[in-house]
């Protein structure tokens, strides 16, 4: 057997199409473009080009972008100043703050100060619990996009045996937390799980989310098993031995042109909707301070 391409790039590039004109509608209807905050800390140059690379593609919707650079050496209460700032700002549709930040500050604590109406990379701890509950919200942008990915090439995962490798609270946690909702049996490994060959080697659906090259060898991939590789190390490899796992693989996701074109999809996607739920609460605001005006006199 050899697996079908689960493809990423194609994938997502029909989806910029359809944000796009998401875009120009909101526009005419509002009389505005959605826009993304970008808070970026430190000289990580991999962070720098995940930046640019982000508000390219929003350019390319027609989403404005406004980028925030902070030096390496700013305070956890610096950057929770900055981004609560703009979760007050008005004329900010969504929030993204590029991880990791360096070592010396409270990821934790930057990513709560996100008002959750504008996570739209989906981080903070309100988005994590409604992906858990299956209920409407921004998903984390990277299991978002799997999902998207899986649903785009009818991948049903209901009753399968899913085993996500990696629990870091941005990736493999909630995409195990995705994959429940939607009525897998999900399975997490990690640093501490022994025997991680025998897990895998039982699992319909992998989902690898570790960034270590080719940690998961093909001889264990169950044949007809999904393989979906979210990791990315240098050197465009995978967490997955690509070439081996697609022998027995179903489907299977290649890297790069997988799983990373679709996390910018749902970032896109999730500012759009920001945006427009934005104008919503706007619009009730307004008519709610006409309402009192007449009842008032
Ligand atoms: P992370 O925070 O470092 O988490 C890595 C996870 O892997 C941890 O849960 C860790 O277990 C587990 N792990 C480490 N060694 C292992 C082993 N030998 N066996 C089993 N599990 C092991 O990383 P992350 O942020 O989730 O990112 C993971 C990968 O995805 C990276 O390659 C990253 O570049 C990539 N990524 C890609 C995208 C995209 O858009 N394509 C987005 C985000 C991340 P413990 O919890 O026990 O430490």
């Amino acid at each position: 057997m050899t697996g079908r391409i689960l493809d990423g790039r194609a994938t997502a590039i029909a989806s910029y199409d359809d944000i796009a004109r998401g875009v120009s509608q909101f526009l005419e209807e509002h009389g505005r473009r959605p826009l993304l905050a970008t808070v970026l800390v430190g000289d990580d140059p991999a962070s720098h080009t995940y930046v640019s690379m982000k508000a390219n593609r929003c350019a390319d919707v027609g989403i404005l972008s406004r980028r925030i650079e902070l030096g390496a050496d700013v305070t956890t209460d610096d950057l929770v100043a900055v981004i609560s700032r703009l979760s007050r700002d008005d004329e900010v549709d969504g929030i993204l703050l590029q991880h990791p930040v360096p070592g010396h500050v409270d990821e934790r604590a930057a990513f709560e100060a996100i008002a959750p109406g504008k996570d739209v990379d989906g981080v903070t701890r309100t988005s994590f619990a409604r992906m858990s509950f299956g209920e409407d919200g921004f998903s984390s942008a990277t299991p978002g996009g799997i999902i998207a990915l899986l649903d785009a090439h009818g991948v049903e995962v209901a009753g399968r045996h899913a085993v996500v490798v990696g629990r870091s609270a941005i990736l493999g946690r909630p995409v195990g937390m995705m994959l429940l909702a939607r009525h897998a049996t999900v399975t997490f490994c990690h640093s501490r799980t022994v025997d991680l060959a025998d897990h895998v080697s039982r699992a319909d659906l992998v989902v690898a989310a570790v960034g270590r090259p080719e940690l998961i060898r093909g001889e264990w991939i169950k044949p007809g098993a999904v393989v979906v590789d979210a990791g990315y190390n240098p050197g465009n490899i995978g967490d997955v031995d690509f070439e081996a796992a697609r022998e027995r693989a179903s489907w299977i996701t290649p890297v790069p042109g997988g799983v990373g074109p679709m996390t910018i999809a749902t970032l896109l996607r999730q500012t759009l909707r920001a945006a427009v739920d934005h104008e919503e609460q706007r619009h009730q605001r307004r008519t709610g301070a006409a309402l009192t005006d007449a009842v008032v006199g």
